[in-house]
């Protein structure tokens, strides 16, 4: 057993220090980025935010507004090939480039996703998802892929610590995506007490993949935008979000009265709903490791995209940075004993 003493850091623990700007408007300020990509050579321009592939938010509807947005999705992996070759015969090529086809790692998930990337060549990203990505026969599956798909973007995941993002990097991804147990549906650190503060985590996984030229996704853990604004500022390249996209219209949930007001459902991906949706129920050699939430319904994901970038561009202004590459570098977090101030709040914001 050994104890590592240094203190690691979660987004609240920190808030970001502002400094001096030139920037006379968040208008002046550019959100988009373009990356150029280690192994796939192609390069991707556009607003570096990404939906979760949870079966609730990874949808094809989420898709469409958040393309409109130049933003990421990240499809779910329990779409039938009919439903793909469907959306994609409706689809255009904008919202193609926009959507990442989520995969896990069984023999028959390959076999689904050549099928999948040979309907249509506008098909550009790929995301290797498991809740562990510590294993060897993960880092094996990402390396075949990476032999068969030799010019697709792949991300690959989920891990928190440097070494294992360098070796999914020296194993074919392009990208490594962050996060083990900060989800707002999600139980791990409880049932399992693994887990690694989220904004450190990001800190020391960016500063491994950017040394062998690889991006990293911030996966989880932001429930406001000023944590997406400090992932970002942290070192994130893109920042994946689930509870935040939760409760829309172009979520996949079923929209429930209850007394006159609207409420949908949100859950975890290792969350009893979830597995009995998707493999008939919890199998007895596993525990649950995601919640199911009750959220009231919010309308169209768009008002909060659009508050979500109103957010980020704010933070840039507030810190000199003329775009997002620039937030990292002007990016100091003092750490702090406190958040916002909730004196009012169980309040109705009006
Ligand atoms: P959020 O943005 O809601 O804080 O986090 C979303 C992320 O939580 C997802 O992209 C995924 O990585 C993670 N996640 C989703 N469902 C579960 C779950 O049931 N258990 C765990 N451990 N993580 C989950």
């Amino acid at each position: 057993m050994r104890i590592e003493e240094d203190i690691k850091l979660g987004f609240k623990d920190v808030l970001i220090r502002p400094k001096r700007s030139l920037l006379k408007s968040r208008s002046q300020v550019e959100l988009s980025r373009n990356f150029i990509f280690k192994y796939a050579k192609s390069s991707w321009s556009g607003i570096p935010i990404i939906a979760s592939n949870m079966d609730t938010i990874g949808t094809f509807n989420m898709a469409m507004v958040l393309s409109s947005f130049n933003l990421l999705t990240a499809i779910n992996k329990y779409y039938s090939i009919k439903e793909w070759c469907i959306f994609i015969k409706k689809t255009s090529r904008k919202i193609l480039n926009n959507i990442i086809v989520s995969t896990g790692i069984s023999h028959d998930d390959f076999t689904k996703i050549k099928k999948i990337f040979s309907l249509s060549k506008d098909l550009n990203y790929l995301c290797i998802d498991v809740a562990n990505g510590y294993s060897e026969y993960f880092v094996s599956f990402v390396n075949k892929v990476r032999n068969y798909f030799p010019d697709k973007i792949i991300c690959a995941g989920n891990v928190v610590t440097g070494e294992m993002v360098e070796e999914l990097i020296l194993s074919g991804a392009d990208i490594v995506k962050v996060g083990i147990g900060p989800g707002s549906v999600c139980t791990t650190r409880i049932k399992t007490g693994i887990g690694y503060p989220q904004l450190s985590a990001i800190i020391e996984c960016a500063d491994a993949a950017h040394g062998l030229k690889g991006q990293i996704i911030s996966d989880g853990g932001c429930s406001v935008t000023g944590d997406i604004a400090k992932a970002f500022g942290g070192g994130s390249d893109f920042v994946m979000l689930g509870g935040m996209l939760a409760g829309h219209y172009e979520c996949n949930g079923k929209i429930i009265t209850n007394n006159g007001k609207k409420f949908m459902l949100f859950y975890g991906m290792s969350s009893k709903s979830a597995m009995n949706i998707h493999v008939g129920g919890v199998a007895s050699y596993r525990s649950v490791e995601g919640k199911t939430v009750k959220l009231p319904f919010k309308g169209s994901v768009e008002n909060t995209i659009y508050d979500i970038l109103g957010g980020l561009r704010s933070t840039c202004t507030y810190v000199g940075a003329g775009n997002l590459k620039e937030l990292t570098k002007r990016t100091t977090f003092i750490r702090v004993n406190e958040q916002e101030n909730l004196v009012f709040d169980n309040k109705k914001d009006f």
